[in-house]
């Protein structure tokens, strides 16, 4: 099995090469990342000047990894159209330092990394865990490569895209596994004036609205300690069944709590 990994955050990020260390046990790895943190960049393409490409002296042993001056999406393209050679299973973005929940998956460049691979037919995951802790990390990593190993094991009939979100509290408080849907709302969604001098300036910030109602949202089972897992998906052809989201991730949460 042959994956490509990138991310958003740039190639020194610890989810990237977490990720990257826990895929390399079952398949061979391939990371393309962008050199430097480019988080918040959706699906952005680089057409106006041309990308220059590093080898990159991989933390992990038997993975192959190039560093990129562009945008993660530019990163999937290029390694999809250029730098990886023989089949391609699977595009994995990810593990972003922080969550991409509702309708900010649109902005996100983890997600619009693994748009691009989804779009050229493969299959994609996005992976992202809650800012700044380890062990999330650790359990994203397993949990993302658990699923890839069911996938592998039972191939989907056609290519699946997912989003899968982490929540805020260590393995052993894990509520679950859940099949959601994004929730109706985006977490940018104020912006705060302040000024020097004479002179304004703005931040987009992101503020939380009330607790979500939805118990079918991913940002619902995020809030209540789920494992939150969206299928995304463009035509109503592409929308995985449920029978076999409920396969892919029966008994998940079980697997990786006995190791
Ligand atoms: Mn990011």
């Amino acid at each position: 099995m042959q994956i490509l990994v990138t991310n958003d955050d740039g190639i020194i990020a610890e989810g990237l090469w977490v990720l990257a260390r826990e895929l390399a046990k079952i398949a061979s790895v391939t990371v393309v990342a962008p050199d430097r943190e480019r988080s918040a960049i959706g699906t952005a393409v680089t057409l106006r000047h041309p990308l220059r490409v590093k080898p990159v002296k991989p933390p992990v042993p038997g993975v192959v990894a190039y560093s990129v001056d562009g945008t993660p999406s530019d990163s999937v393209i290029l390694a999809l159209g250029k730098l990886m050679e023989g089949r391609v299973d699977l595009v994995i973005s990810g593990i972003n330092h922080g969550p991409n929940l509702g309708e900010d998956v649109h902005i996100s460049g983890t997600v619009g990394a693994a748009l691009q691979g989804y779009l050229r037919g493969f299959s994609a995951i996005a992976v992202s865990a809650p800012d700044e802790s380890e062990r999330h990390l650790d359990t994203a990593a397993r949990a993302a490569t658990a699923l890839v190993k069911r996938m592998e094991e039972n191939p989907p009939p056609r290519r699946l895209f997912l989003n899968i979100n982490l929540p805020d509290r260590p393995l052993a408080g894990v509520a679950g596994v859940k099949i959601t849907r994004l929730a109706r709302e985006s977490h940018i969604n104020t912006v705060e004036e302040d000024s020097h001098g004479r002179q304004k300036y703005y931040w987009l910030e992101r503020e939380r609205l009330g607790e979500t109602e939805d118990s079918d949202t991913d940002i619902w089972a995020i809030e209540h300690g789920h494992i939150s897992i969206t299928p995304l998906y463009f035509s109503h052809d592409d929308k995985p069944p449920k029978p076999l989201l409920d396969g892919l991730c029966s008994g998940l949460l079980k697997e990786l709590k006995s190791r």
